[in-house]
C-alpha cells in the first residue's frame, strides 16, 4: 500500500484538501520535506513541473514522487508536527497553466500521428512554453500548421477527457498512442474520439478548457523534429509579446504592425544600397585627400597621425597615396585606444615595409606585419605612436 493516496489521479481540479503529516525528513537546502496520507499536489514528473502552493499557510516549493515511500512536500516556514492534520492549498494558476500545456501536448501529439504517422518521442513543459520532439520527416511550417489546425479543432469541439483505470491485459486490447513503461493497473487518458493514452499526469476535463494551441518555432534537432509549442494562458502571454515586438518594430516606421516586415526589408536594401555609395564616395575622398598629403611629401615619403581612422579608412588613404609613382605613405592613426598604423610603397618605391611595420609595433607593444609593399599593425601603447613613426622613418631614410 502506498504511503500517500495520490488525490490528483481522480480529480485534477481539486486543489483543497486536509491530510494528516505521516513523515518528516530535513533537505539538504535546510527545508522539510513533509509527506502527507494523502495530497492533491502533482509532483514533477512525466515532463510536468512540481505544484506549489501551501500546507498550513507555510509554503510549498517543490514536490518530489519518492514511489511507493510516497510525495515529498518540500517545505519552506513552519513546519508541522508528525500525526498533525494540515490544510493543503494547490496553485489553481500553476495547476491550470500546466493542465492546459500537458493536456495540449496529447491533443498535438495525436494530430501529428492522425495526419502524419508521427509519434512524439518526448515532451518538457519549460519556464514559458513546451517543446515535443516528433518523429516527423520533412517538416514545413505548412505541415506543422495542418497538424496545430486540427488540434485547435479538437480542443473548440470541446470534447470530454476521460479517465480509466486497466489492468496490463485490457491495455493490450486498446489502440494506446503509446506502450506504457509501467507495470501494474494503468491510468489511461481518453480524449473522447481522438487519443487514448497511458499517462499520470494532470488533465482538463474537457478540451475547451486548454484554449488553444500555437506553435511559435521549430527545427530539426537530432533526427527528430523539436516543436516548441504554447497553450492556453501561455498562449495569450505569447501572442501579447510578439504583438509588442511588432508594434514596436511598426512604430519605427510610422506603419501599421502588418506592413512592418516590408517597411524592414525596404530599409535593409536602402541600407545596403546606401553603403556602396559611401564607399564608391570614400574612395573619391581618399583621391583628394592624397593630392593634398602628395603636396607634403619629402623624397617622396609621406608621414601623417590622425585621429579616429581605423585601419580600414587608412588603407583606402595608403592605396591612394601609392598609386602615384616613387611614393611611400607612413600612416598612424590614433583609434579610440589603439595605435593604428598602415604603411605602403608604391611599386617602384624601395623598401620592406613588413620590416618596418615589426619594429615600429614593438615599440606599441603590439603586432603587425604584411608584405613588402603594403603592412599594417597596431598597439596599445598609444604615446608611442610619434616614436613609433619616428623610428620607421629613420630606418627607411638608413636604409634607402
Ligand atoms: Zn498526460
Amino acid at each position: 500500500m502506498p504511503v500517500t493516496e495520490r488525490l490528483y489521479y481522480s480529480d485534477s481540479h481539486l486543489i483543497e484538501f486536509e491530510a494528516r503529516v505521516v513523515d518528516l525528513t530535513d533537505r539538504v537546502s535546510g527545508w522539510t520535506a513533509v509527506v502527507l496520507d494523502r495530497t492533491a499536489f502533482y509532483p514533477t514528473g512525466g515532463g510536468q513541473p512540481s505544484d506549489m502552493g501551501t500546507l498550513n499557510g507555510a509554503r510549498v516549493v517543490e514536490c518530489i514522487d519518492d514511489g511507493d515511500n510516497g510525495v515529498l512536500h518540500v517545505v519552506q516556514g513552519a513546519t508541522p508536527a508528525r500525526g498533525a492534520t494540515v490544510h493543503g492549498r494547490v496553485d489553481w494558476s500553476r495547476r491550470l497553466d500546466h493542465m492546459q500545456q500537458h493536456t495540449g501536448q496529447h491533443i498535438l501529439s495525436q494530430a501529428f500521428v492522425t495526419l502524419f504517422n508521427a509519434p512524439t518521442r518526448s515532451f518538457r513543459v519549460l519556464d514559458a512554453s513546451c517543446q515535443i520532439d516528433i518523429e516527423l520527416n520533412n517538416p514545413t511550417t505548412e505541415i506543422i500548421e495542418r497538424a496545430v489546425e486540427l488540434a485547435n479543432n479538437v480542443i473548440w469541439e470541446d470534447r470530454a477527457i476521460t479517465i480509466l483505470n486497466v489492468t496490463p491485459d485490457q491495455a493490450a486490447e486498446l489502440p494506446l498512442r503509446k506502450e506504457s513503461t509501467r507495470e501494474g493497473e494503468l491510468r489511461l487518458i481518453e480524449i473522447e474520439g481522438f487519443d487514448l493514452t497511458p499517462c499520470g499526469g494532470t488533465h482538463a476535463y474537457r478540451t475547451g478548457e486548454v484554449g488553444m494551441i500555437a506553435v511559435r518555432s521549430w527545427e530539426r534537432a537530432k533526427g527528430l523534429t523539436r516543436i516548441e509549442f504554447v497553450a492556453g494562458v501561455r498562449a495569450l502571454a505569447d501572442y501579447r509579446k510578439a504583438n509588442k515586438s511588432a508594434r514596436e518594430v511598426a512604430a519605427l516606421f510610422s506603419t501599421g504592425r502588418d506592413d512592418a516586415p516590408q517597411y524592414a526589408a525596404q530599409m535593409v536594401e536602402e541600407h545596403k544600397e546606401q553603403n556602396r555609395r559611401i564607399r564608391a564616395l570614400e574612395e573619391i575622398a581618399a583621391g583628394a585627400e592624397a593630392e593634398k598629403l602628395l603636396a607634403t611629401a619629402s623624397n617622396g615619403i609621406i608621414t601623417q597621425i590622425f585621429d579616429g581612422r581605423d585601419a580600414e579608412s587608412l588603407k583606402k588613404l595608403a592605396h591612394a597615396l601609392i598609386s602615384n609613382p616613387s611614393t611611400i605613405a607612413l600612416l598612424a592613426s590614433r583609434d579610440k585606444d589603439t595605435a593604428r598604423l598602415v604603411f605602403a610603397r608604391s611599386a617602384d618605391a624601395s623598401g620592406d615595409m613588413n620590416a618596418l611595420m615589426r619594429e615600429a609595433c614593438s615599440l606599441l607593444d603590439g603586432r603587425g606585419g604584411g608584405k613588402p609593399d603594403l603592412a599594417q599593425g597596431g598597439g596599445k601603447n598609444i604615446d608611442k605612436i610619434d616614436d613609433a613613426l619616428t623610428h620607421a622613418l629613420t630606418l627607411l631614410n638608413r636604409d634607402s
